[in-house]
């Protein structure tokens, strides 16, 4: 049996890597196809915690659940129910926000969200539900956690030199997640929580580059003799990459793109000296199975895949916004700008005016990001960008003037709603603000941000009691579950409450509470 790349936590924690256990590690997560995860709508936010397809959270809070774990050698897949995958798969999210910088760029977020979108149809599980995002760490790491959250460094994005490259990536992520040699979680005596799993679980995948992050999961279950571990054996990693191939294939994208990348990922280890990146530990990359891939990849016809613009223009977004004021991003923009097609050369001025946007050099980003717009009307990227630098400099109503056209140019782009929501709320259109983000695509409520903003609708409209009910939604989408509670506890002080504002509040304090509760449960 092969020697599985087992991450232990800290010495006291007994690690399974036995060969038996090896083998049941891919049946921990259910592949039961889960209906598009459903977010708690504003409305009914307080129901019932806002997890309306489980009925297993009306007895009791949904933190009070535990893991149930698998008998060893239970192959059914049935180890936790689809509502508990989906309520870990929250939960990690959440963590996710509370040890690193997830980016909350409405247009990152969409973008990473279709190519993911994409090839999760084109995969063997099209029917499970899948969020992608994107998280600000230039250490090369993609990783796959519970309820197919999947998330991709900002450093992982830069290195691509072809989309084709990062959709291999996400495919082979995508894969595990299909394949179900997702993790594998254990525990000796009693029972992990899931607030605790998720959490550690989190940490793990962020990687020992953040050995406090792991301190601190190591801090929420201590006391436990637990045993949790990530290790994708040789076998699930070469499954990953042949699925995943199948998938990228399906998704009209380079398959030979595979091996390339994981060649330059190998490269790469040589200028981190002793560090590996954070990819090549959770996913081992040897030379056979850069050659197996090599060898797969051969057997598909050879042709020419372009970039999407949305890839370049992303990228060249990532890079200004990862960019520690080195002068490499201009460097690297100003490089480009006589290179390669029209298009390319256009995506070199638009990082170019970013970089002018980011110094607050609003004249030049200005004349930059209109000739853009200009020479290309159809693509919402630019003229976005040309309403962004108004808003920056603090021109807010051309810039809500600016949008509210875009808006109607490009009504499906909830990216730019947003945006123009931000520059509603500063020209004193509060009301129009919140009816608009309550009527946006509920996916929007992924990000954060959209609490904070209906937040600061509601405050504006002088309704505390709301407004402090959102920033708890905030706080808590953040992992900030303390201040999540304050804020209930200041909504409940506030004037202006009825009966059914004060129900909500009580129900959404009490999951908090549980949730604490769970969080820092010792076992
Ligand atoms: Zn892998």
């Amino acid at each position: 049996m092969l020697k599985t790349s087992a991450i232990t936590l800290a010495l006291s924690l007994i690690v399974f890597s036995t060969p038996q256990q090896a083998e049941d590690q891919r049946v921990i997560v259910t592949n039961k196809g889960l209906p598009p995860s459903q977010l708690p709508t504003p409305q009914d936010m307080g129901k019932g915690g806002g997890d309306q397809d489980s009925s297993t959270t009306s007895q009791q809070p949904r933190g009070i659940k535990k893991i149930e774990l698998p008998d060893m050698g239970d192959s059914s897949g049935t180890l936790i129910s689809p509502a508990e995958e989906k309520e870990f798969g929250e939960e990690f999210f959440r963590s996710l926000h509370a040890q690193i910088t997830i980016n909350q760029d409405a247009e990152i977020q969409e973008y990473i969200q279709s190519i993911g979108q994409k090839l999760a149809a084109n995969s063997d599980s099209p029917g499970h539900p899948f969020h992608f995002f994107v998280v600000m760490e230039n250490d090369i790491n993609a990783f796959a956690g519970p309820g197919g959250y999947i998330g991709v460094n900002s450093g992982l994005i830069t290195m691509t030199e072809a989309e084709s490259e990062l959709a291999s990536v996400m495919a082979h992520e995508i894969s595990h997640v299909t394949q179900r040699h997702l993790f594998r979680a254990a525990e000796a005596a009693g029972r992990l929580t899931i607030p605790s799993a998720a959490g550690m679980l989190a940490a793990i995948l962020l990687g020992t580059q953040s050995p406090q992050m792991g301190q601190a999961a190591i801090m929420a279950i201590m006391g436990g003799s637990i045993q949790f571990q990530i290790n994708f054996t040789r076998e699930n990693e070469e499954e990953a990459d042949r699925v995943g191939m199948q998938t990228l294939a399906a998704s009209r994208y380079d398959p030979r793109s595979m091996p390339t990348f994981f060649e330059r990922l190998q490269q790469a280890t040589r200028f981190y000296g002793q560090g590996v990146p954070e990819f090549l530990r959770t996913h081992p990359v040897t030379e056979s199975r850069i050659s197996d891939t090599r060898g797969r990849a051969e057997t598909y016809p050879y042709k020419q895949y372009p970039d999407s613009l949305g890839y370049l223009l992303t990228k060249a977004k990532i890079r200004v916004l990862s960019d520690a004021n080195t002068g490499a991003a201009a460097e690297y923009f100003q490089s480009r700008l006589n290179l390669g097609t029209p298009e390319q050369r256009a995506v070199a001025r638009y990082g170019m005016g970013l970089l002018d946007l980011k110094a607050e050099k609003f004249k030049e980003a200005e004349t930059i990001f209109q000739t853009l717009a200009h020479e290309y009307p159809e693509q919402p990227q630019y003229a976005t960008a040309f309403a962004r630098t108004a808003f920056d400099a603090h021109n807010y109503p051309v810039a809500a003037n600016r949008y509210q056209k875009l808006v109607e140019q490009f009504p499906d782009n909830d990216a730019i709603k947003l945006e123009y929501i931000t520059a509603l709320l500063k020209t004193d259109k509060a009301d129009l603000a919140r009816n608009k983000l309550l009527s946006l695509n509920p996916q929007m409520q992924r990000l954060p941000n959209y609490w904070q903003l209906l937040a600061q609708a509601y405050s504006d409209l002088h309704q505390p009691a709301e407004s402090h009910r959102f920033l708890a939604e905030y706080y808590y989408a953040m992992g900030q579950t303390q201040d999540a509670i304050l804020q209930i506890r200041l909504a409940q002080e506030s004037k202006g409450l009825n009966f059914q504002l004060s129900s909500i509040l009580n129900e959404r304090l009490n999951y908090f509470f549980s949730q604490e509760i769970e969080a820092k449960r010792k076992k």
